[in-house]
């Protein structure tokens, strides 16, 4: 009889304190996106997280063409009619949009992972290398063996710190899910980004509604706002998505649930050390768009193909060095350099000029604008598209983008150019 993926994971839970090769910090879809992966390498995995499996709680959208295949039976939604609005008339992207169902990739992952996965209830508070491998310390006073450690606890690390230039710009943003009896977004579609709103709030800091339609009268809608430093609190952005829905006379009658959103969009490409990170806490959110989930799920069967291959042949150290070779490759490394160029950009940007740039960032060929956002694109390409961008852009957009690449002494400008060469 074939058992269940949850039956696997909690069987094999029984043994807390068997060494395992590899241990993974963190429950989150990266973590156990790369656990799974390990574990189908054969590699005996334990993860830690102070939560048993449970459907990832945030709801996560992904381009379509950015999921692994398999992925591809875990959505929820699909829709095809995906909007921008950066003024009245909108952009068709043309570019199928999904929502992952959380409870199916969840169990999906487990049955990836099949018997070589153990996941165990805890907190890590530390770790300490013991000969060739690692004791990690739990909060409650646990202690568990693995040759090779994996912090994937999220966008502040548990063992590892993710760093951000100049401090965190935050991506935050205010979600309902509810019924509607005016519908707040095309009935069957998603709106990416509408910049339109009298009732978005004063210009200093502008924000755009994102929308998801998820069948019947329920609509998630979420009041964003896409990087700032500081980011925008829970109750600005609370306050603009009630006065927009208001404004556009779609009020909310029965709300279902809230979502709160906050977390860094510009972490530097993290140094290798003797933990190895994966996930947000790798740096793996994508600096413009923030998305992270679809990149990880690809990544992770390279880095475990990597680990394991280097541990078998050659040992822990050595292993943790090939993972770390196989997530930030010296080309990924240039092209975040490139990328945080563009988060610059966009902190520099009067607000009142973001419509006009997203308005050509859209006007780009498609293929640029999906590989500028997609999260293995080499540095090259991301500077010949940024400078395309920047000749569409309207003159002010334009005086920002050069503010932008010379800051910082110059260093960003001197990447973009040096990234354009190659
Ligand atoms: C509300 C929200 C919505 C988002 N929407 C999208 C989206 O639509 N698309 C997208 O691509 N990205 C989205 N993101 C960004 C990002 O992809 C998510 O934050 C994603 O959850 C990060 O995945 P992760 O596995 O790296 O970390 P997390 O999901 O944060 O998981 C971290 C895990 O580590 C555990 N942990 C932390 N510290 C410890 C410790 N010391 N010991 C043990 N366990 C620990 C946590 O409990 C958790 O299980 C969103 C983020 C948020 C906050």
């Amino acid at each position: 009889m074939p058992r269940s993926p949850r039956r696997v994971t909690l069987r094999a839970m029984a043994a807390p304190c068997a060494p395992t090769d590899v241990l993974v910090v963190g429950g989150g879809p990266a973590g156990l996106g790369l656990a799974a992966e390990l574990a189908a390498h054969g590699l005996s995995v334990r993860l830690v997280a102070p939560h048993p499996p449970r459907p990832f709680p945030a709801t996560y959208g992904a381009w379509l063409d950015e999921l692994p295949s398999w992925a591809h039976a875990c959505l929820a939604n699909v829709w095809t009619d995906v909007r921008a609005y950066t003024g009245e008339r909108p952009t068709p992207l043309l570019r199928p949009y999904a929502r992952l169902d959380n409870a199916r990739l969840l169990d999906t992952l487990l049955g990836r992972a099949g018997g070589g996965l153990a996941w165990t209830v805890g907190t890590v508070q530390g770790a300490v290398r013991v000969g060739e491998g690692w004791e990690v310390r739990g909060q409650g006073g646990e202690t568990w063996r693995a040759s090779l450690v994996v912090d994937a606890g999220g966008h502040t690390g548990s063992l590892t710190r993710p760093q951000q230039r100049g401090g965190a710009a935050l991506q935050t943003a205010f979600g309902l899910v509810a019924h509607f009896d005016v519908p707040p977004a095309p009935p069957g579609g998603m709106v990416w980004m509408d910049y339109r709103s009298p009732a978005a709030g004063p210009a200093t800091s502008p924000t755009f509604l994102y929308a998801m339609h998820l069948g019947g009268t329920r609509y998630l809608v979420e009041e964003t706002s896409l990087v700032a430093r500081p980011g925008l609190s829970r109750a600005v952005l609370e306050r603009r998505l009630l006065a927009r829905l208001r404004a556009q006379g779609t009020p909310p009658c029965e709300v279902e649930a809230e979502e709160w959103v906050a977390f860094p969009m510009n972490a530097a490409a993290p140094c290798p050390g003797p933990v190895l990170a994966f996930g947000a806490a790798a740096g793996l959110v994508h600096p413009v768009s923030g998305f992270q989930v679809a990149g990880a799920l690809g990544d992770a069967p390279g880095v475990a193909q990597a680990v394991a291959a280097a541990l078998d042949s050659s040992g822990p150290e050595v292993a943790v060095r090939a993972g770390w070779a196989a997530l930030w490759p010296p080309e990924r490394r240039a092209a975040r350099e490139v990328a945080l160029l563009g988060v610059d950009a966009l902190l520099t940007l009067p607000p009142a000029q973001l419509p006009a740039f997203f308005d050509a960032f859209f006007g780009l060929p498609a293929a640029e604008w999906h590989a500028f956002l997609a999260p293995r694109t080499g540095a090259g390409t991301l500077a010949r598209t940024m400078l395309r961008l920047f000749a569409h852009a309207p003159n002010p957009v334009r005086a920002s983008l050069v503010r932008a690449a010379l800051a910082h002494g110059g260093t960003s400008g001197r990447a973009l150019l040096a990234a354009v060469r190659e």
